[in-house]
């Protein structure tokens, strides 16, 4: 890993797609912020990062408290020096299913996948705006949001979750709309079906109901991918270093789509 002198925060680093993002960013030589609510993951996926040579601070954080959040940020450029990107990626996914729906679940979902999200671009901007752009368009911070392919379009049963995943793709576009003139892009990624604990958990619940295995439950959600397979949370960290790049200076307010080929705009 050669470093690039730049430091970037991912939320939820301890586990799926958030622990691939931070050792792809690693790998592209940022030192970088795992923040978990488990506080154990987070230091496995930071001693993963440092033992292959990269830097990376652990903190225990749980995004939907806003202090903490800003806590756990400050604690990283405290470390590190400075902040470049601000990876928004914790988040949960209970199957819900319209009927099912609790004052508890919208609640708790809302304040960790939307709430979190909001803290997180606060918490980032008070650290961009350190640096000032030399001129207009130049880019001196980059928001990074986990939204979904089920923030694009309903999916069966998770009303609840794709609210708040279509809510990051809202917060996203207005977040690129207020901060540009502060040289910062707010972009989200929508990754589609992607193997993960998380993604475990709804596929197991899927089969269970029908009394089929694990391998089965992923499998239904395969056969709507267009290139006839799953992600690993690898295909979604490259498309996240692609937003945490400079090549993606000139983007700001997208949504991409990672899916396979499930969500075609
Ligand atoms: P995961 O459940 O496997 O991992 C989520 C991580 O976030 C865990 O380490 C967990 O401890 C942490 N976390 C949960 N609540 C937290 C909180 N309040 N504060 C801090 N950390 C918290 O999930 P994943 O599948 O890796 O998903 C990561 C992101 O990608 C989520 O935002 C998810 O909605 C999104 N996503 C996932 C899929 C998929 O198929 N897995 C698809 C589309 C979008």
């Amino acid at each position: 890993m050669s470093a690039n002198g730049k430091v970037a925060v991912v939320t939820g680093a301890g586990q799926g797609i958030g622990l691939a993002i931070a050792i792809r960013l690693a790998h592209d030589g940022f030192a970088v912020g795992c923040l978990d609510y488990d506080a154990k993951t987070a230091k496995k996926a930071a001693e993963a990062i440092l033992a292959s040579g990269g830097e990376a601070l652990d903190v225990e954080v749980d995004v939907s408290q806003r202090e903490q959040v800003f806590r756990a940020v400050d604690e990283v450029v405290a470390r590190f020096g400075r902040l470049d990107v601000m990876v928004n990626n914790a988040g949960l996914g209970p199957v819900t299913p319209i009927e099912d729906i609790t004052p508890e679940v919208y609640r708790k979902v809302f304040d960790v996948n939307v709430g979190g999200t909001y803290w997180g671009i606060q918490a980032a901007v008070k650290h961009f705006k350190v640096r000032k752009p030399a001129k207009r368009g130049d880019v001196v911070g980059k928001i990074v949001n986990a939204s979904s392919q089920a923030g694009q379009v309903g999916n069966p049963s998770l009303a609840v979750y794709g609210a708040t995943k279509f809510a990051v793709r809202g917060a996203t576009q207005t977040a690129a709309r207020d901060l540009a003139p502060l040289g910062i892009t707010a972009n989200a990624y929508c990754p589609g079906i992607v193997r993960t604990p998380m993604m475990e958990g709804i596929a197991q619940k899927v089969a269970d109901e029908m009394g089929k295995s694990l391998e089965w439950g992923l499998e239904q959600w395969a056969r709507n991918v267009a290139l006839g397979r799953i992600s690993e949370p690898e295909d979604v960290a490259a498309c996240v270093s692609y937003l945490a790049g400079p090549d993606s200076d000139y983007m700001t307010g997208q949504a991409l789509i990672i899916d396979g080929g499930m969500v075609f705009n």
